[in-house]
């Protein structure tokens, strides 16, 4: 059984289709990036997959169930910006939400508040919360329920490069579990290291659906750029350059190299066999920012 399905989902506003005959289906387990510019239809799909607004035509089902049902109770959702009592602690904050849908034991409250590293805060008031401390508090009531389902909408909005990464590993903790995941953003390369798979969403159609790797591969991306640091640049710089590629030195540790797609996943794993002690390797985000650019434009088709 799928965990997310969406058939034919419409919905309009006067005569605006902010979504428009969008179907995909999701199974148990995926994690699915959302990915749509500023008013592509993203937070009205997952407002309708919540059920939190009706859909003008087509469904959407969750579990097995149709939208808004009783699956809904299995499903844990972060749908624009989680908002909270700034005048209660973080810790009552969850009580609060527990409280209401009952059925949450006290231990769980601790449990989300570990998870998402909230503890040592967990009595200070919201009002004193960074932005990042409220979109982990945000994380962790939608966790509350053990649901099997997530559904996020830009949880990593407005955060810093430390916050994106601190929401991306709690996200990955939580798929490895064995939750699904569908997580919207409006830049790629925030989701690209977390998700398998890419819902593209452009004026209200989808205009890709598949892994993003085929994403690469359709719009003809034949490099990508890596940065890599190490404890030794100038042996990192000659293994790149036994390998065959034409690296560019980055400090004194560092180098930037392109390689083609089909051999990206496997560099850092070839440079630590032929000895090199890596201590970072990003790869960087002009090529698929650029390839996202051009899937907008009208380059890509729907798979
Ligand atoms: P963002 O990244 O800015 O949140 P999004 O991809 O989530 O964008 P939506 O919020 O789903 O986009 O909006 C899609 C379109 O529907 C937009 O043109 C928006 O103006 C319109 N829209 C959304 N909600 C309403 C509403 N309640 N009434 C009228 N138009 C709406």
């Amino acid at each position: 059984m799928d965990a997310i399905v969406a058939r034919n989902l419409t919905k309009r506003y006067g005569r605006t289709a902010a979504v428009e005959d969008v179907s995909f289906a999701i199974g148990r387990g995926e994690i699915v990036g959302f990915l749509g510019p500023n008013g592509a239809g993203k937070t009205t799909t997952l407002r309708m997959l919540a059920g939190l607004i009706r859909p003008s035509g087509g469904e959407g089902r969750v579990l097995g169930e149709r939208v808004p049902g009783p699956g809904l109770r299995r499903v844990g959702t972060m749908i624009e910006e989680p908002s909270f009592y700034p005048y209660m602690t973080g810790r009552d904050n969850l009580r609060h939400a527990a409280l209401l849908h009952g059925g949450v034991p006290a231990r769980r409250i601790e449990e989300v508040l570990g998870f998402v590293k909230l503890d040592q805060a967990a009595e200070k008031r919201v009002r004193a919360y960074s932005q990042g401390m409220r979109q982990r508090l945000g994380l962790a009531r939608s966790l509350l329920w053990e649901p099997e389902v997530l559904l996020l909408d830009e949880p990593t909005n407005g955060l810093d490069p430390v916050g994106i990464a601190e929401i991306r590993e709690n996200l990955r903790a939580v798929a490895a579990t064995g939750v699904t995941i569908l997580v919207s953003s409006h830049i790629l390369a925030e989701i690209e290291k977390l998700v398998d798979r890419i819902l593209a969403i452009e004026a209200g159609k989808l205009v890709f659906d598949g892994p993003l790797d085929a994403l690469l591969h359709r719009l003809d991306v034949t490099s990508v750029r890596y940065r890599l640091r190490a404890t030794d640049g100038a042996v990192l710089l000659e293994a790149l350059r036994d390998l065959g590629y034409a690296p560019e030195a980055d400090g004194e540790r560092g180098a930037h190299v392109d390689v083609p797609s089909a051999d990206a996943d496997g560099l850092v794993a070839r440079l630590v066999r032929a000895g090199v002690e890596i201590s970072d390797a990003e790869r960087t985000t002009e090529d698929l920012e650029g390839a996202y650019l051009r899937l907008l434009k009208g380059d890509g088709r729907p798979s």
